[in-house]
């Protein structure tokens, strides 16, 4: 089992690095076969048997492996968890963390989560797994409404997609507790440099790492991370026992990615708060979702729970479908494509993309329109982004003006 910050041994009076450098350092110079700064990757899928029932720390790659490890304990260390599993997607990872829940038990989840996790629980509640409500959590109200309820296990997206609306997680967690449920939040969006849901009570983290953490689009990942050692080995369990668990060469690739987490987190901010900028200046524009707004519903809770912004920003284009295309067309640094999180900047078309998998009535009920669009603002330089949205959205307001004559 992976243990928080089990790397370097230091010295008893170094004091404790923070969690940039930690993460930075996470594994280097434990290597006592070749002495490799960086440590190497483990990819053996079996380790020797010392006597029939005798084995070291790993027996077999499923179940624990070195390098998997690595990223488990860095994750963990980010999120300020007792330890992690790491898992092959970030749906595995949220398969292993509703495991916890028995056919009768109720979790209840946001109408507008990510639109696979709510395939997911729709048809695992379908096939009588647990039951399953979906409400609209970021309204205080739906708390009254979850005492009557008596969910086992709350889950919670903050930001949620692709409304970036905001989602009170120690209210959520508080209530969790007088009611004996479980909190679960998936920080996807922000990942720990933004928010730490832990710290404001959240009993697990999940995670897709192929977004923030992994950060350079080029791998499918997952972690759970658990704030105590019971959940924490009861996820373990149903990684190993459900096979869900990730393989040492994108563990490999996600511990390398974190490494830089913060520092592009950085560039990513300042980024995307120079695209709200320019998108709540355009007139064709009649809608920007981002929490740095001060008009945005959940800007207090997002400066209370964040530690910053984010980098996700979802907007609504006057003139529907037509203006999506006018605007898709006119984009040259924005790549049209599902993901997110990566270093590079991406739109997409929630309606025909990341939601297709929700039917109409509740992508209408979710507040998805045809209209609506969601940037991941990446580590490009800020003046080529501006100037590339500044030209699409004035070919969109041409196209809307042809459109009207
Ligand atoms: C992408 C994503 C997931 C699913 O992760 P995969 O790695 O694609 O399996 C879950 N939740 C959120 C918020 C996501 O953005």
């Amino acid at each position: 089992m992976s243990t928080l910050n089990g790397s370097s041994p230091r010295p008893p009076s170094a004091p404790r690095a923070s969690t940039v450098t930690r993460t930075v350092r996470a594994g280097i110079g434990v290597d006592t076969t070749h002495r490799a700064v960086m440590p190497p990757i483990h990819l053996s899928t079996n380790y020797l048997f010392e006597s029939p029932g005798v084995y070291g720390k790993y027996d077999y790659t499923r179940t624990a492996n070195p390098t998997r490890d690595l990223a488990a304990d860095a994750i963990a260390e980010l999120e300020g968890g007792c330890g992690a599993s790491v898992t092959s997607s970030g749906m595995s990872a949220i398969v292993a963390a509703t495991r916890l829940l028995s056919s009768d038990d109720l979790l209840l989840a946001p109408r507008d989560c990510y639109g696979g996790s709510y395939r997911l629980f729709r048809h695992e509640a379908d096939k009588g797994a647990y039951r399953v409500e979906f409400v609209d959590p970021w309204d205080p109200a739906t708390r009254d409404l979850a005492r009557e309820l008596r969910p086992r296990m709350i889950w919670i997206e903050t930001p949620s997609n692709p409304h970036l609306r905001i989602t009170d997680i120690a209210a959520w967690a508080a209530l969790a507790g007088e009611i004996g449920a479980i909190c679960v939040a998936d920080n996807t969006f922000l990942s720990p440099v933004n928010q730490r849901p832990l710290e404001h009570g959240a009993d697990l983290v999940v995670h897709s790492t192929t977004k923030f953490l992994n950060g350079h689009s080029d791998i499918v990942g997952g972690a759970v991370v658990a704030a105590d050692e019971d959940l924490l080995e009861e996820v373990a369990w149903w990684t190993n026992a459900m096979g869900l668990s990730g393989s040492p060469f994108d563990a490999y690739l996600t511990l390398r990615g974190m490494r830089t987490l913060h520092a592009r987190s950085r560039v990513h901010e300042e980024n995307a708060l120079r695209v709200v900028d320019v998108l709540a200046a355009s007139d064709v524009v009649t809608r920007v979702n981002h929490p740095s707004l001060p008009t945005h519903p959940g800007h207090e809770i997002a400066r209370r729970q964040q530690t910053g912004w984010g980098s996700l920003v979802s907007f609504e284009l006057r003139g529907g479908r037509a203006a999506v295309e006018a605007f898709v067309d006119g984009i040259t640094h924005f790549a049209l494509a599902e993901s997110l999180g990566g270093v590079e900047s991406l739109v997409t078309h929630p309606w025909t993309m990341t939601h297709a998998s929700m039917d109409e009535p509740a992508r209408v009920a979710a507040g998805i329109g045809q209209g609506l669009l969601r940037l991941s603002v990446g580590i490009e330089a800020a003046e080529d982004l501006v100037a590339d949205l500044e030209r699409a959205l004035q070919r969109t307001e041409e196209a809307a003006s042809v459109a009207a004559l």
